[in-house]
């Protein structure tokens, strides 16, 4: 029997396939091997079922977009865990994961922890204003997580954020068995062994959520990285200006009649925004484009 569903667990060369009443574990189909495509976790894929039960995979459907660490597909959304209190949030280390899930077609949401120790209006207003869905909360007094339930729902998602800013909390916050849930699969495979690597969907307030058990960061540091020409487009709020400065290919750095650079004096663009994208540009300079992985 034909089906479709999505690969929410991916082990030792088994894929559970969630359809939408059976959970199926499936084998990969030789072509998968031969043309050295390996089915995701996250992938929406095609299916048969066998009279026994087991299933074989098929197909995958085409993606949205995937993450090399941990390696997963089909994020809709990437809530990005910032604290105002210790440890603060540097804002560059959230625009670096906001530009790379712009350029994913992942929608960056920022999350700003620890409201019950400071208020974070500067933080909140820079990211409202740059055209996010900002939201803060305390998952200490539970305020704000209904707003961020209500994000969830219907969404694949996927949490980031610095050791310290309150990750694990906020998703025992909304779902009290979560982290039981996936402290009990990091024992039986081994702490640190999996823990770069396997990657789950865990049900979550109505949605799902792409967790590493045991840790929960989703790292997107390593590996990946944005041409220097590609760069200004992850930057949303830059986009009216694009287009619109003097000289065709500027940089947006410092060159004369940047209309990214008018916009930022105009207070339209952040100054702090503008930093990160200064930065990112000087590092996609650096990067050699034969150190792709
Ligand atoms: P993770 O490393 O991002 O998973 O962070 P944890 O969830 O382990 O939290 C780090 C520390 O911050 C713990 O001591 C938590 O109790 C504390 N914490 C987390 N969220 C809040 C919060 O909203 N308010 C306060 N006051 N402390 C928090
Ligand atoms: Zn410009």
């Amino acid at each position: 029997m034909k089906r479709e569903g999505q690969i929410i667990k991916a082990l030792s060369g088994f894929y559970y396939v969630q359809c939408e009443d059976a959970l199926v574990t499936c084998r990969a189909r030789g072509k998968f091997r031969y043309k050295k495509i390996t089915p995701l976790v996250g992938d929406r894929v095609a299916i048969t079922v066998q009279e026994d039960g087991s299933g074989s995979l098929d197909e995958i459907l085409p993606r949205r977009n995937a993450f090399q660490r941990p390696a997963v597909a089909n994020i809709d959304q990437l809530v990005l865990i910032a604290s105002g209190a210790i440890p603060v949030t540097d804002p560059f280390l959230l625009d670096r994961i906001i530009s790379l899930a712009e350029s994913k077609q992942c929608e960056p949401i920022v999350c700003i922890n620890k409201w019950d120790l400071v208020p974070a209006e500067e933080l909140f207003a820079l990211y409202e204003q740059a055209g996010f869905t900002t939201l803060r909360v305390s998952a200490e007094t539970g305020l704000g997580i209904e707003e961020l339930r209500g994000l969830l729902a219907g969404k694949v998602s996927a949490f980031t954020g610095n050791s310290g800013v309150g990750k694990s909390s906020i998703l025992n916050a909304l779902e009290p068995d979560f982290r039981l849930a996936t402290g009990e699969i990091s024992e039986k495979l081994g702490r640190g062994r999996h823990t770069t690597r396997h990657v789950e969907l865990f049900p979550v307030s109505g949605g799902l959520i792409a967790d590493t058990p045991g840790f929960s960061a989703f790292d997107t540091d390593r590996g990946e990285h944005l041409e220097k020409d590609a760069l200004a487009e992850t930057f949303r709020e830059f986009r009216p200006y694009l287009g619109q400065c003097r000289f065709v290919g500027c940089a947006h750095v410092k060159e004369k009649g940047c209309a990214v650079l008018a916009a930022k004096k105009e207070r339209k663009i952040s100054q702090s925004r503008h930093k990160s994208y200064v930065r990112l540009y000087e590092q996609a300079k650096e990067y050699k484009p034969w150190e792709k992985e």
